[in-house]
């Protein structure tokens, strides 16, 4: 294309204003903020202008202007639509892990859910003691909760797990040191890390041991007039196997009664009931943890057990009160959903059956597999009644699913799955169709086929799914 060419089609370009002036434009401008319509339109030019000198957007000698504004009024309306949808938006989750972090951990029970839906649109006592009209504290409820159900002298809840480590070093060990096995300086989430959340709370890490053992004596050897604390950490995300030996936490608080320090139990994920009786991995519950006698134990709100993102902390009152006086609290506290959210988690606790049916964590982790094969028989039928049969093949298989967030890495579920082989497209994109659409779906590929996993996905939730994976092959 000559140069005269292309200036004579970026002069057939329209304006901002010719566009704005267009009378789809303008209805577009009475449902929408002016700035949404003005910057998609912006962006579609710019888009044009680029095109237009790459070569990319086709011209011919005889294009009219017209055409060009047909073009643009088009794509605005096409990007004022994806511009107002909300970034942070439901993903059904066909990847079968649980807590999976990318997609928001754990999901509320119903109560919980109502619980935030209330405190979110009302007045609440958040701060304020009713029964005798002055100040009270918001973490009242859930320390007493907390404290009833797990058998702690005190509890406190901060913003997550790492704020909770964060504060209990930075409470009990600021500017001292702190001893912990090599085996335990884990990395969770890419952004947790043991050495590093130590440095930011001003303790002082002392590695001990071996990554694959870590004696009692070693503990032993490296306390000194500086050490403030023994910590142990739970390898949440792996396991190591073979030749190991970790010092247990009752072990550790037996050298720390022999030199009276403080012991901390960093949990993770930390559950309030034993999962084994369902096939899952046998972990010592908070409640036992707490019985081998550590001063301080930190767990995750959101990880097994099931309520919004928090950091509990439990332990003895003269470490907790101290946390409480730390300004750092104050910078880590929950807000008043999360207040709403836990309380409403922890009182399903009350009764363990019904956290089980009533908490979704549990109820996916301890589902059978008689259920999750009627799901998958029903996904299957959903799509042969939606789908072209030209597009892709349907099998109902077994398969596995992982807990997640960090916790049980070695548990393998059965489940069943439904795996969809597309013919015209690789499973790869498929799978990206499905992300990119409404719902958007998250599924796993595995031998260039597509693994919708049952277990993280509800009844509801499988007539929609069906229909994005009709509307994704389509494309
Ligand atoms: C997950 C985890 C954390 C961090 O908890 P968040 O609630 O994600 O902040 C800390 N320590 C261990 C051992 C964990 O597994």
């Amino acid at each position: 294309m000559s140069e005269n060419y292309m200036r004579i089609s970026l002069r057939l370009l329209p304006s901002v204003d010719e566009v704005l002036r267009d009378a789809r434009v303008t209805k577009m401008l009475e449902d929408h903020p002016r700035i949404v319509v003005l910057e998609a339109a912006r962006a579609v030019l710019a888009d044009a202008r680029k095109g237009i000198l790459s070569g990319a957007v086709k011209t011919r000698q005889d294009i009219k202007k017209e055409e060009y504004l047909e073009m643009v009024v088009e794509k605005t309306a096409a990007a004022v639509k994806c511009s107002i949808r909300p970034y942070l938006r439901r993903v059904i989750n066909a990847t079968g892990v649980i807590l999976h972090t990318n997609l928001g951990r754990a999901i509320l029970s119903e109560r919980a859910r109502e619980a935030v839906s209330i405190v979110a649109s009302n007045y609440s006592n958040l701060e304020l003691d009713l029964k005798i009209g002055r100040r009270g504290s918001r973490y009242a409820a859930l320390e007493n909760l907390l404290t009833s159900l797990t058998g702690a002298e005190d509890a406190l809840v901060v913003n997550n797990n790492a704020a909770a480590v964060l504060l209990a070093l930075s409470t009990a060990a600021r500017g001292r040191e702190v001893i912990v096995s090599r085996g335990q300086l884990v990395e969770i989430g890419g952004s947790f890390r043991i050495p590093e959340v130590m440095a930011q709370s001003g303790a002082k890490l002392v590695e001990v041991g071996a990554t694959n053992k870590t004696h009692p004596e070693d503990y032993r050897k490296a306390i000194g007039g500086d050490t403030a604390m023994l910590l142990h950490v739970h390898t949440s995300n792996y396991r190591i196997i073979g030749f190991t030996r970790e010092t247990t936490v009752s072990e550790l608080v037996e050298i720390g009664r022999e030199y009276n320090l403080p012991v901390m139990s960093d949990l993770g994920s930390g559950s309030l009931l034993d999962l084994s009786r369902f096939g899952l991995p046998q972990e010592p519950t908070v409640q036992e943890v707490l019985k081998a006698g550590p001063d301080i134990v930190t767990f995750s709100g959101d990880k097994l057990l099931g309520g919004p993102q928090a950091g509990i902390i439990l332990g003895r009152r003269l470490y907790i009160e101290k946390m409480k006086k730390n300004p750092l609290t104050r910078a880590v506290r929950i807000d008043k959903m999360t207040v709403a959210a836990l309380e409403a988690t922890l009182r399903e606790y009350q009764d363990e059956e019904k956290a089980i049916r009533e908490i979704p964590t549990l109820q996916m982790l301890t589902v059978n597999q008689e259920i999750l094969e009627k799901r998958a028989y029903c996904l299957e039928n959903l799509l042969q009644s939606v789908l072209d049969k030209t597009l892709a093949q349907l099998t109902v298989e077994k398969g596995v699913s992982a807990v997640g967030g960090g916790a049980m890495p070695t548990a393998e579920l059965l489940t069943a799955v439904v795996a969809v082989s597309p013919h015209n497209i690789s499973a790869g994109e498929l799978q990206a169709a499905l992300r990119r659409g409404e719902p958007a779906v998250m599924g796993r590929v595995q031998e260039d086929r597509l693994i919708l996993d049952l277990r993280t996905i509800n009844d509801s939730e499988l007539q929609p799914l069906a229909e994005a994976v009709a509307q994704a092959l389509k494309q």
